[in-house]
């Protein structure tokens, strides 16, 4: 009986073991960026969080993100991350699509 390997990281909200591809993957690269990393690709230094807008609040709150990044996170990144995580109610502005 073989079990497929699924590869889990710990969640810095909620610090749970989810798998990593079902996360939202925070990056520093070596040029000391903090970036969004979609493709969960980028070299660096990375932290992961659920995309739940708890998960997200409680990473930023306890700052287990900025820890786990050993940076502090810009606006901006907070910004994108806000928006990925944060289910738009219907209307509240356009998106790409309509
Ligand atoms: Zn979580």
């Amino acid at each position: 009986m073989k079990r497929r390997h699924v590869p889990t990281r710990m969640c810095v909200g909620c610090q749970e073991m989810k798998p990593k591809r079902e996360m939202l993957r925070v990056v520093r690269t070596p040029e000391g960026e903090v970036l969004l990393d979609p493709t969960g690709k980028k070299s660096g230094r990375g932290a992961y969080v659920c995309p739940h807008q708890d998960c997200l609040d409680r990473a930023v709150k306890t700052r287990r993100l900025e820890k786990a990044l050993g940076r502090e996170l810009s606006s901006e990144v907070l910004t994108l991350l806000r928006e990925r995580v944060v289910a738009r109610p219907a209307g509240a502005y356009p998106g790409p699509s309509s």
